[in-house]
């Protein structure tokens, strides 16, 4: 960090102002303020009352207007600029061989925890198919701290992302990473698992022109589309579950938002009981929970 990206309150409110004029949202523009720039919310309502004051910021008022200018015009991503994105209560390190995690699947850890409940349960052998950047296995690992963690991906790029942000983030856990398809690569454990947790590539095939080009032209194939209806990674998911997961293990997956009554019957068609589905924070349904008999 240098002098030069000590910018006043009054200069960085009218860089704001003017990069709006271009377009945008003030959401988005004061996301990268905060991820990229390091500052906070709270710094700029003090601002607009102490304009005099200076701040010192982690990029300069220029880098910060070209990634503005990319992410308008060229549609690319802040996270994949920034080449960083929150998630839960960490950042994890993400580009473009990852899926930009998304708030909806935060959610999945908290229903793990309500499923299984570790503190009760303190041993036990979780599973995070298809990790990409890593967010669910260290999210988990921070949880289930006692717990022996699994993160399997079948993209050699996105296991490296992961690798490093585990390192980084979960550094006292211990997780095997596997490169591989779901559960071909945990044959030496099956049956042993209490959690298998997955957020699949589930968008189908024929939604490739209507999906936001901004997802469609910059965030891996492979971690988004599922196939013709979606759902391929899904029932090899749900049919590996059957042999992976121990009796009484959870599998919890995510699914696109008109899935809900597909996947759980899947679930169903495969064994699985106590079969429910949990919504996201727009109240549709996108996870899909059954434990093993
Ligand atoms: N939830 C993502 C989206 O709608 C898709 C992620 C996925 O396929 N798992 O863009």
């Amino acid at each position: 960090m240098t002098l030069d990206n000590s910018f006043s309150g009054e200069e960085i409110l009218t860089w704001r102002r003017f990069q709006l004029s271009k377009g945008g949202r003030s959401v988005d523009l004061d996301w990268l303020l905060d991820i990229g720039g390091g500052l906070s919310w709270g710094d700029l309502q003090m601002m607009k009352i102490f304009e005099e004051t200076n701040y010192q910021l982690d990029l300069s008022l220029v880098e910060l207007s070209v990634i503005w200018m990319r992410f308008l015009n060229q549609k690319i991503p802040l996270q994949y600029q920034v080449g960083r994105c929150p998630w839960r209560d960490f950042e994890l390190e993400v580009n473009p061989s990852v899926l930009i995690p998304r708030h909806e699947t935060e959610l999945m850890i908290d229903l793990a925890i309500k499923k299984l409940k570790p503190i009760e349960k303190r041993r036990g052998r979780w599973v995070d198919l298809g990790t990409g950047s890593g967010a669910l296995a260290i999210a988990l690992s921070r949880s289930f701290p006692q717990w022996m963690g699994h993160a399997v991906d079948c993209s050699e790029k996105a296991l490296s992302i992961a690798q490093k942000n585990i390192e980084k983030l979960a550094s006292n856990s211990t997780i095997d990473m596997h490169l591989g398809n779901w559960w071909d690569p945990l044959k030496n454990w099956l049956g042993t698992f209490d959690l298998a947790i997955a957020n699949p590539p589930y968008i189908p095939k024929s939604h490739f022109e209507k999906l936001d080009s901004i997802v469609r032209d910059n965030e891996p194939h492979l971690a988004l589309f599922g196939g013709k209806d979606g759902l391929d990674c899904c029932r090899e998911i749900i049919h590996g579950s059957m042999k992976g997961l121990r009796g009484g293990g959870w599998l919890i997956i995510e699914h696109h938002f008109d899935q809900s009554e597909r996947v759980l019957g899947i679930l169903k068609k495969n064994g699985f009981l106590d079969v429910q589905f949990e919504n996201d924070l727009e109240g549709i349904r996108r996870f899909a929970l059954g434990r093993h008999p």
